[in-house]
């Protein structure tokens, strides 16, 4: 039964290339926060590491664990399967843990919607523009610059969730995204209060999406 020494979840969403995964990396220092590490089917790019990125598996193996209820949570992005398995999230919560995930909109859906007795926060990011976006997904994807094309188009597509969060951040300068979300965390921990401008939010995906 969860209480109050448990941990809380904090899922980061955003549109491909946004850069929800370098911010989770970089929460993920913060004392007693963990990431959860997600079971995928795509082929593992040139600097991930097996078992630290994700658990790289095939579609027999994936199905598997779907078979056998192993996941909080799964979907289908971009062609391959993603999924959390349940124990690993529920034994980190359990010691007092925080648990973050870089997940999607069908993920972070799903884990909502199951209510579990653990504190839940959402954030989604934000690129500040479409062409910040575009560079980053180039440098990032650098040998096959039709991924940064299919992921822009996804991007028109996937934005349209923000408004199923409880905080949208826009990730222009690292550091102070970085910390708007930390504050965020501490005042939600704390019944603090909060930075947010959900006006600013409003205006600035009206401007991406335009
Ligand atoms: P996502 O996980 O949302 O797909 P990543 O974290 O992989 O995105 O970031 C995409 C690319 O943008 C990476 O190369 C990353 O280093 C870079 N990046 C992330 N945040 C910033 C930022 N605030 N300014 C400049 N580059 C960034
Ligand atoms: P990437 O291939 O760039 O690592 O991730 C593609 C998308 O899949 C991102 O939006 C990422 O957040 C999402 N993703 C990664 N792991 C999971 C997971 O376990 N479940 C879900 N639903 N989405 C995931």
């Amino acid at each position: 039964m969860p209480t109050s020494s448990d941990g809380i979840m904090v899922i980061l969403s955003s549109p491909s290339g946004a850069g929800k995964t370098t911010l989770v990396n970089l929460l993920a220092k913060e004392n007693n926060f963990e990431i959860s590490i997600s079971h995928t089917t795509r082929q593992p790019r040139p600097k991930e590491i097996l078992n630290k990125d994700y658990y790289f598996v095939n579609n027999d193996e994936f199905k598997r664990l779907i078979k056998n209820q192993e996941f909080l949570e799964y979907a289908k992005v971009f062609n391959n399967y993603y999924g959390t398995t349940r124990t690993p999230v529920i034994d980190k919560l359990n010691k007092g843990k925080n648990v973050l995930f870089d997940i999607d909109w069908q993920g972070a859906d799903q884990i909502k919607n199951k209510k579990l007795d653990y504190k839940l926060i959402t954030f989604f990011i934000l690129p500040p523009s479409k062409k910040i976006l575009f560079e980053r997904l180039s440098n990032r994807d650098m040998k096959d610059k039709l991924i940064a094309e299919e992921r822009m188009k996804q991007f028109e597509r996937d934005v349209l969730h923000w408004i199923n969060y409880n905080y949208v951040v826009i990730n222009d300068n690292l550091d102070s995204c970085y910390s708007k979300i930390k504050n965020l965390i501490e005042a939600e921990v704390n019944n603090g209060s909060k930075d947010y401008d959900p006006e600013f939010i409003r205006n600035h995906v009206e401007s991406l999406t335009s």
